[in-house]
């Protein structure tokens, strides 16, 4: 079942996500050559306590840290630890937030120091991506609707899309129903609702689409280990159009 928030849960919902989103602005400062992954981390998990929130995907199905910081070719679920960043990385960091029981998602991909232009050019059109299927969301569209939007962005550059991880729905769970594909059939899928509460994440590779996880039951790294690019907004759908829950604009 697809939950519809009331005006009530959506305030609260944008309470949850502008933690994340002051989280997130903190770290696009913080991140730097030099830092530990595991830096950032403690920044992320002290802002979120200071500001009534717990870290949501701390211990979320045993996931050890705050955050997930994933670099280079790691798409997603990147654990922090005793990495440093280096001048030319890319680096994905996602959060989450739980606050007065409603979750904030949202991630972003950075770049330490100097990077390459195909690197720039592949977080540009991930995030592109990720706008356009914000623009989707639409009451009286479908859910593919969405994917589609995303798909098309990105399908002239040749990139991989990730397709063993997608969005989701969000609210009093991290992972709440549908399931939000970054790729599909314009108008099919479920008619979007207003009340509907959406993470949309692009998850965008260099070269191939395929994945695979390492060793340590967390990290999912690209199956030709070039570079992935991630970023994500916790969305709500309204009468009046999509409203970013995450948003950083204004803070
Ligand atoms: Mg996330
Ligand atoms: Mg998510």
């Amino acid at each position: 079942m697809i939950v519809r928030k009331t005006t009530r849960e959506l305030d609260k919902m944008r309470a949850a996500g502008r933690v994340v989103a002051e989280v997130l602005m903190l770290l696009s400062d913080a991140a730097k050559p030099g830092v530990t992954t595991r830096h950032l981390d403690g920044l992320a998990e002290r802002h979120i306590r200071t500001r009534g929130a717990m870290p949501t995907f701390k211990g979320y199905r045993g996931f050890p840290a705050s955050l997930c910081i994933s670099v280079n070719e790691q798409v997603v679920h990147g654990i922090p630890g005793d990495r440093t960043l280096k001048d030319g990385d890319i680096v994905s960091i996602d959060c989450g937030a739980t606050l007065d029981g409603y979750i904030g998602d949202s991630a972003i991909t950075l770049a330490i120091g100097e990077v390459k232009p195909e690197l720039r050019e592949l977080m540009r059109v991930t995030e592109a991506s990720l706008y356009s299927g914000i623009s989707a969301a639409l009451v009286g569209n479908r859910l593919h609707d969405i994917s589609a939007a995303v798909q098309s962005t990105i399908e002239p550059y040749g990139y991989g899309i990730v397709r063993d991880y997608c969005g989701h729905g969000v609210g009093r769970q991290l992972h709440e129903e549908p399931q939000v594909p970054n790729y599909g059939v314009p108008d099919t899928g479920p008619r979007l609702k207003s009340g509907w509460c959406l993470a949309i994440e692009p998850m965008v590779n260099l070269g191939t689409h395929q994945t695979e996880t390492l060793s340590d039951g967390w990290t999912v790294v690209t199956a030709d280990r070039r570079a992935s690019a991630h970023f994500e907004h916790s969305i709500a759908i309204t009468d009046d159009g999509p409203v970013i829950l995450t948003d950083r604009r204004g803070l």
